[in-house]
C-alpha cells in the first residue's frame, strides 16, 4: 500500500469485493497475455467476452438492461485493478463508462434492449467517433454530415484515433445533422460496423498503450435509420457538453492509480538497487524526490475522490472536472518521469514496467479534450 491511512470515501464492503474479484480476474485472464496484445496492437476479441461473463462490462447500466446494476464507483474500481497490472489496451472505459451511458441517458427503450445486453455481455463492442483528421479540439467544426433521406440518413465523412476502432460493433458518430447551424446542427447517430457504408482504416501504430486498438473510421452513403439518432437532432453538442465531465474524471483517476502504481514500482527499486555501498533509497535525493511525488499523488486522489462524490451527486461541473483532467495527468507525467529517473538505464528498458508506464502516459494529456483545452474551460469559470 502506498499510502498507510488513506481509503477513499466512496469506497465500501460490496465495493471491496468487487475490487477484489476484478483484480483476480485480470491477473489471471488478462496479465499472461498482455505482452502478447501489445505486440499484435489490440487485445483478443474473446477478451471482451470473458470480461463480460465475468460481470466486468457496463457495471453502472441497470441490470434491466443486462449490466451490472451500479454506478460510476463499479466502474471505478474494475478500471483501476486493470491498470494496477498495467493493461491499458482493455478500452473498457470507452465501453461502459462513456458509450453505454450516451445510450442510457438519450436512447429510446427500444435503443437501450437493442444494444446494451450485447454490450454487457462483450458480443458488442462500442466506440464513440468525434475526432476527424482536420479537427479535434474544434470540435464545431467537424464535416461529417448525417443528411436526412426520407426515414434514413446518408453519412459521409471520416473519423480518427477511434479507441477500440479496430473491435467495435458499434460507434456513436458525431455528425452535422443540419450543417448550416455549427454546433447546433450536430446530433449523435449509433452506426453499426456491418453497415456497407462503414469501412475500418488502419489500426494506427502509437508511441504508448500499443494494446489499444486506435482507428481510422469512413463513412461513404452509409445508411441508417433515422432512429439510430440518439435523443433529439440538433442536440449532440449539448449531450457531449453533459457526459465530458464524467470522461475527464475517469481520465484523472486512470492519471492517479497509474502514477501511484509507477511510485509503488520506483519504491521497490530504489530499495533494492545499491551504490556507493548503500540503497539507492538511502540518498536523501532520492527520498526528497519521492516525499514530493508521494504527496503530489496523494494530493490527486483525494482530489478525483471529492470529483466522484460530486459526480454521484450529479454536481460536478465542467471546470472542476477539466482541473482533475488536466492537473492529474500533468502529475502523472512529471511522477513517471521522475520515477523512471531513478530507475537509471533500467528505466529506458522495455523490461522494466516503468519504461512502459512512461510512454503510455504521454496521451492522458492529449485525449479527452487537451490539457489546454482544459485550462481555457476553467478560465471560463473564472468570470
Ligand atoms: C490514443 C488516442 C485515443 C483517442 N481516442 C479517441 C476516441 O475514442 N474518440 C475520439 O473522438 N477521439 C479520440 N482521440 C482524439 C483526441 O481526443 C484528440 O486528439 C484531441 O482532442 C486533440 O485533438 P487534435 O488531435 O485534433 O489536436 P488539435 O486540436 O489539432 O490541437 C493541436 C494543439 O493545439 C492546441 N490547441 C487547439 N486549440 C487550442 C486553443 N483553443 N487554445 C490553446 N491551444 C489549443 C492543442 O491543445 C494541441 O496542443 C484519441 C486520441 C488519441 C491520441
Amino acid at each position: 500500500m502506498l499510502y498507510e491511512n488513506y481509503q477513499s470515501p466512496w469506497m465500501d464492503e460490496e465495493l471491496g469485493m468487487l475490487r477484489d474479484a476484478a483484480g483476480k480476474f485480470f491477473a489471471q485472464e488478462f496479465s499472461p497475455h498482455n505482452d502478447q496484445w501489445i505486440q499484435q496492437g489490440k487485445i483478443d476479441r474473446d477478451a471482451w467476452r470473458q470480461a463480460g461473463d465475468a460481470g466486468l462490462l457496463c457495471a453502472a447500466i441497470p441490470e434491466a438492461y443486462g449490466g451490472g446494476g451500479g454506478d460510476y464507483r463499479h466502474e471505478t474500481v474494475i478500471m483501476e485493478e486493470h491498470l494496477r497490472l498495467g493493461i491499458t489496451g482493455f478500452g473498457n472505459q470507452v465501453h461502459s463508462a462513456i458509450v453505454a451511458p450516451y445510450l442510457l441517458h438519450y436512447g429510446t427503450e427500444e435503443q437501450k434492449l437493442r444494444w446494451l445486453p450485447g454490450m454487457a455481455k462483450g458480443d458488442i463492442v462500442g466506440a464513440i467517433a468525434m475526432t476527424e483528421p482536420n479537427t479535434g479540439s474544434d470540435l464545431q467544426s467537424i464535416r461529417t454530415t448525417a443528411l436526412a433521406d426520407g426515414d434514413e440518413y446518408i453519412i459521409n465523412g471520416s473519423k480518427t484515433y477511434i479507441s477500440n476502432g479496430q473491435h467495435a460493433d458499434l460507434v456513436i458518430v458525431v455528425a452535422k445533422t443540419d450543417p448550416s447551424l455549427g454546433a447546433k446542427g450536430i446530433s449523435l447517430i449509433l452506426v453499426e460496423t456491418d453497415n456497407p457504408g462503414f469501412e475500418r482504416g488502419r489500426n494506427l501504430k502509437k508511441l504508448g498503450q500499443k494494446a489499444a486498438d486506435t482507428s481510422e473510421m469512413f463513412f461513404s452513403d452509409c445508411r441508417v435509420p433515422i432512429g439510430n439518432r440518439l435523443g433529439e437532432a440538433g442536440r449532440g453538442f449539448i449531450q457531449l457538453m453533459q457526459q465530458l465531465p464524467q470522461e475527464r474524471l475517469n481520465i484523472a483517476q486512470a492519471a492517479v492509480v497509474q502514477t501511484e502504481r509507477a511510485l509503488e514500482l520506483t519504491v521497490d527499486y530504489v530499495g533494492e538497487r545499491q551504490a556507493f555501498g548503500q540503497r539507492i533509497l538511502d540518498f536523501q535525493n532520492t527520498r526528497f524526490k519521492l516525499a514530493e511525488c508521494k504527496t503530489e499523488a496523494l494530493i490527486g486522489r483525494t482530489f478525483v475522490d471529492q470529483c466522484v462524490i460530486k459526480l454521484l451527486a450529479g454536481e460536478l461541473d465542467a471546470a472542476t472536472a477539466s482541473m482533475a483532467k488536466y492537473w492529474c495527468t500533468d502529475k502523472q507525467c512529471q511522477i513517471i518521469d521522475e520515477c523512471l529517473q531513478l530507475h537509471g538505464g533500467a528505466g529506458y528498458m522495455d523490461e522494466y514496467e516503468i519504461s512502459r508506464m512512461y510512454a503510455d502516459a504521454r496521451v492522458q494529456k492529449i485525449y479527452g479534450g487537451t490539457n489546454e483545452i482544459m485550462k481555457e474551460l476553467i478560465g471560463r469559470s473564472l468570470g
